[in-house]
């Protein structure tokens, strides 16, 4: 009788949790994410059960196949807790020999915030810029790569979320394997969509995260990179829980993480590679992201907002705005007004110019973009009716 009192309680208490209508997120991420990935994470599940696993096992093995690669040709894939930011500060403390540089090809927040993290482990590095609004430039890493035999690795972000901006993959890679040296490649923001064929570009190590283009939520970060090559790097790491190849042993020994997983972050993730499967894999939901995109920016020219980027170079990950000169146009009234109608956007992070940003990954579909440009609209009509009034010289 007591449990079936305590049974009606919670029950009623369960049915008192808001169903999922969660503001809608136009950012770089953690993204919206689907009511079927929120509630695959309302189990709880031992770390050392085989079960659970044998799971994680399976999730390696799916993001091998996503890229195309295989266990039999040598490919790994290794989970790491934590965000997007520790898979990538893993492969350099691991990766890198004592006496290794690293060339780092940057033209955003995310390129800088590799020099940060090799500044931090003191390793020697040189930086290739270009600027925010241009991609990495493939002959200027040939002559460099000739000119300095030092450099052991080279660092690129493939989509810098900074502006949206998309790096020329195959042509770095051409540069790169010609010189013999070894690939890190940041996709975090663009695997799910972009397709990277790691054995064609030679990319030795990429990364990327559960909660960006997967549509999982937070909690680990991936490497897919050859066994051997992991491998060969042992004795390297500066680390002891972002030591990538101690994690792979680990995986190796009882298909277990060392230290306490995500388990709820890696069962909302084989709900969110389910649902990628079910949509039509990186084809169909770069099909969905372009189409969120095109609306969005015809939207916003319609109101007189101007991308930042040409759009050849544009991906269409997140889209950095101008702010129009507007009189009295202010990014954070638009953004607290935006908010109020359940859409949330995001702030620019560029060095020279302002901009806001927004982001056209994650469980969007195109109703949504126009909600949200119908929202910016209404935000900021007083504004450009002003305008009208008194258009500037
Ligand atoms: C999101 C992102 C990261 C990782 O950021 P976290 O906040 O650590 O998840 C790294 N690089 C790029 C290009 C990103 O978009």
């Amino acid at each position: 009788m007591t449990r079936l009192i305590d049974t009606l309680k919670m029950r009623s208490l369960i049915s008192q949790i808001p169903s999922a209508h969660d503001k809608l997120l136009f950012t770089p991420g953690p993204l919206t994410t689907s009511l079927a990935v929120k509630q695959a994470m309302l189990h709880d599940a031992g770390s050392w059960h085989f079960e659970f696993n044998s799971r994680v096992s399976a999730i390696r093995e799916r993001l091998l196949a996503l890229t195309g690669v295989s266990h039999d040709r040598g490919w790994e894939t290794v989970l790491l807790q934590g965000s997007g930011t520790y898979g990538v500060e893993a492969v350099f403390l691991t990766c890198v020999p004592p006496q290794g540089k690293v060339l780092v090809l940057s033209n955003g927040a995310y390129g800088e915030r590799i020099v940060k993290m090799l500044q931090h482990a003191r390793i020697d590095h040189t930086v290739l810029r270009t600027p925010e609004d241009t991609p990495t430039d493939p002959n200027a890493l040939d002559a460099q790569l000739r000119d300095d035999p030092a450099i052991t690795h080279v660092a690129m972000v493939h989509c810098e979320t900074t502006t949206g901006i998309l790096n020329p993959l195959s042509e770095v890679g051409a540069v790169t394997r010609h010189h013999q040296r070894s690939l890190v490649l940041d996709a975090m923001s663009s695997f799910g969509a972009y397709p990277v064929d790691l054995e064609a570009t030679g990319v030795d190590y990429l990364i990327s995260s559960a909660n960006k283009c997967l549509e999982g939520v937070p909690g680990f970060a991936f490497v897919i990179c050859q066994r051997q090559k992991l491998e060969a790097c042992a004795g390297f790491a500066r680390s002891l829980s972002l030591d990538l190849l101690g994690q792979l042993k680990g995986f190796d020994a009882n298909e277990q993480f060392r230290f306490t997983p995500p388990t709820h972050s890696l069962l909302a993730f084989e709900q969110a590679l389910r649902e990628l499967e079910l949509e039509g894999g990186f084809p169909a939901r770069l099909a969905r992201y372009q189409q969120n995109h095109r609306i969005l920016v015809e939207g916003m020219r319609a109101m007189g907002f101007r991308p930042f980027l040409d759009p050849a170079v544009q991906s269409c990950v997140i889209t950095a705005f101008l702010y129009r000169h507007f009189p009295g146009f202010d990014f954070l009234t638009l953004y607290r007004r935006l908010s109020d109608s359940g859409f949330i956007i995001y702030p620019g992070k560029l060095t020279q110019t302002d901009t806001f940003r927004i982001g056209s990954i994650g469980r969007l579909f195109p109703a949504d973009m126009r909600a949200l440009l119908h929202a910016i609209d209404q935000a900021t009509l007083e504004w450009r009716h002003t305008t009208t009034a008194a258009p500037t010289p």
